[in-house]
C-alpha cells in the first residue's frame, strides 16, 4: 500500500529577531519533504541574500501587476516594503505531498487562514525577552540602527497577533525550539484529512475480513 499524504502548509511567525529564520534553516536541512516558500519582495537585498533562494526581489511596478494579475496567493507591506507568496508552486507542492514552511508575517497568514486553512498548522514564536530581542537584532547588524527601532516598534505590533497561531513557542533555545516545530509538523502530518488513500487502505482491511 503506497501511503499517500497532502502536504502540510507551515506557518511559522514570530517578530524579526525572535528566532523564526533559524528554526527554518534548520527544520529545512534536516527534512527533504520540506519546500520553502521563497517570496517575492521589494525590499533591497541583503549582501548575504541570494535571487532565488531567499526572495525573488522585484520592483514595485512588478510586485502591482503580479497582485493585480492574482499571481500572489497572499501579500502585505511590511517595514515600509511590500511582500508576496507566488500561488503556482504552492498547490503543485501540496498535492505531491511535500510540506511548504512560510515565514510570513500575520497579515499574510490572515489571508492564508481565509483560502487555505485545513491545509495549515501555524506557529508563532516568542523572544524570551526583549532585551534579547535587541541584541538578537544587534549581532545580526544587517539594518541600520533606524531600522532596528522599526523593528522593535513592529515588534511589538506583531506580538498583538499571537492569539490568531495554533501553537506559541517562546524560544530561549534554538535546538529545543526547533524540536518543538518538528513535533508539530509530525503530528500535522499523521492528521486523518491528510492521508488521502486511507479510506481505500481501510476496505482493503475489511475485505480480507469478509473474505480470508
Ligand atoms: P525580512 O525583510 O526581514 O526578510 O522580512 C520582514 C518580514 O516580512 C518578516 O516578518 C517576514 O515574515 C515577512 N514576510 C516575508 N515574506 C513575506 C510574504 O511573502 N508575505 C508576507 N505577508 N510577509 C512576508
Amino acid at each position: 500500500m503506497d501511503f499517500q499524504r497532502r502536504g502540510v502548509m507551515l506557518v511559522i511567525a514570530s517578530p524579526s529577531g525572535a528566532g523564526k529564520s533559524s528554526i527554518s534553516r534548520a527544520l529545512f536541512g534536516a527534512d527533504p519533504s520540506i519546500r520553502l516558500s521563497v517570496s517575492v519582495t521589494t525590499r533591497a537585498r541583503r549582501t548575504d541574500e541570494v535571487e532565488g533562494k531567499h526572495y525573488f526581489f522585484i520592483d514595485v511596478p512588478t510586485f502591482e501587476r503580479m497582485r493585480a494579475d492574482g499571481e500572489l496567493l497572499e501579500s502585505a507591506e511590511v517595514h515600509g516594503n511590500f511582500y508576496g507568496t507566488p500561488r503556482a508552486k504552492v498547490e503543485e507542492q501540496l498535492a505531491a505531498g511535500n510540506d511548504i514552511l512560510f515565514d510570513i508575517d500575520y497579515q499574510g497568514t490572515l489571508q492564508l487562514y481565509e483560502k487555505c486553512r485545513p491545509d495549515m498548522v501555524t506557529v508563532f514564536i516568542l523572544p524570551p525577552s526583549i532585551k534579547e530581542l535587541r541584541a538578537r537584532l544587534e549581532r545580526r547588524a544587517q539594518d541600520s540602527v533606524g531600522s532596528i527601532e522599526k523593528r522593535l516598534k513592529n515588534a511589538r505590533i506583531e506580538m498583538d497577533h499571537y492569539k490568531e497561531y495554533d501553537y506559541v513557542i517562546v524560544n530561549e533555545d534554538l535546538e529545543v525550539s526547533t524540536q518543538r516545530v518538528r513535533s508539530i509538523l509530525a503530528s500535522a502530518r499523521l492528521k486523518r484529512e491528510r492521508q488521502v488513500n486511507l479510506d481505500s487502505f481501510v476496505k482493503s482491511l475489511q475485505s480480507q475480513i469478509d473474505s480470508p
